[in-house]
């Protein structure tokens, strides 16, 4: 039976810089992610213009434990390294699950022949918690080029490409290690679709570009994030220009949540671990 899942609170994001070459807005983070689980933080990077840099701007090695990072690239490129040795690059459309876990040292920059041309890059960055038994095994990375996800035209004008999870038919490529919907959707202006999210699942839709009409009431413009009810499992979405939108769903995980920096653990002992093994040298050094 379809049941309208409304939206409990729209919430608008705060400009945002991290390291020296990624500029943009930041949905939520870590400390104020609460009503977003199993998600921690959405940073949205640019639209912006790189300008041409003989050295790849980006963000130096830096560690983290507990959780996974999920890179979207919408233009542009990124070149990445990290301490178990993958050494990747993503394009338009490419995404990058990586799950930290136990701890994973890495480095985020341009790619370096899109350094030295420069031009647009646009791309999302979520954390997605990890359940307690999971948090400590060894790290893992997915990197799924964009010619591996599905994605289906499912009302005319609107078409849904799936990253991990199902929706409308579609799998996304991604393995993750709680349920978890992560799905973006173009919309032409003026077309509307309906979206039917799985039951019990918390689900927010960020807008990228354009705006968008929830269940014919609230507006969402881009830069802003919609949080809804758990209950309900249908949602109308109507686009009022061209639109671009990710969907983050997933069960909620009901564990308490500790934070600093870059690392998400349960409790502050665990904290102050992850710390000193940082500090020790335990999460290894950038390879390759
Ligand atoms: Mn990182």
């Amino acid at each position: 039976m379809k049941t309208i899942k409304n939206i409990k609170h729209i919430f608008d994001s705060q400009p945002q810089k991290v390291g020296d070459g990624f500029v943009g807005k930041n949905a939520f983070h870590p400390q104020n992610s609460l009503p977003f689980s199993p998600f921690l933080m959405l940073d949205h990077h640019g639209p912006m213009q790189v300008l041409p840099s003989i050295r790849p701007k980006g963000v130096d090695e830096h560690p983290h434990r507990g959780f996974e990072t999920v890179t979207v690239v919408y233009e542009g490129a990124l070149e990445h390294r990290d301490s178990v040795g993958n050494h990747g690059k993503l394009f338009k459309g490419d995404v990058q699950w990586m799950t930290a876990a136990s701890g994973i040292i890495h480095e985020e920059k341009h790619e370096r022949e899109f350094s030295k041309t420069g031009g647009k890059l646009e791309f999302i960055q979520l954390w997605v918690n990890l359940p307690a038994k999971y948090k400590m095994i060894a790290p893992a990375y997915q990197e799924i080029s964009s010619d591996k996800f599905q994605s289906k035209e499912i009302a005319e004008g609107v078409t849904v490409r799936v990253i991990a999870g199902e929706l409308e038919g579609l799998t996304g490529a991604a393995k993750t290690f709680s349920p978890v919907l992560l799905a973006d959707a173009t919309l032409l202006s003026g077309k509307s679709a309906l979206l039917l999210i799985p039951e019990n699942f918390n689900l927010s839709i960020y807008v990228l570009k354009g705006s968008i009409k929830v269940n014919q009431r609230e507006a969402i413009k881009a830069g802003q994030i919609a949080l809804f009810e758990i209950q309900g499992n249908s949602i109308e979405v109507l686009a009022n220009e061209d639109s671009l939108i990710m969907l983050l769903g997933g069960e909620i995980i009901k564990e308490p949540v500790a934070t600093y920096g870059p690392f998400v653990m349960n409790t502050r002992e665990e904290l102050i671990q992850a710390f000193e093994d940082f500090q020790s040298g335990k999460m290894g050094t950038l390879v390759n």
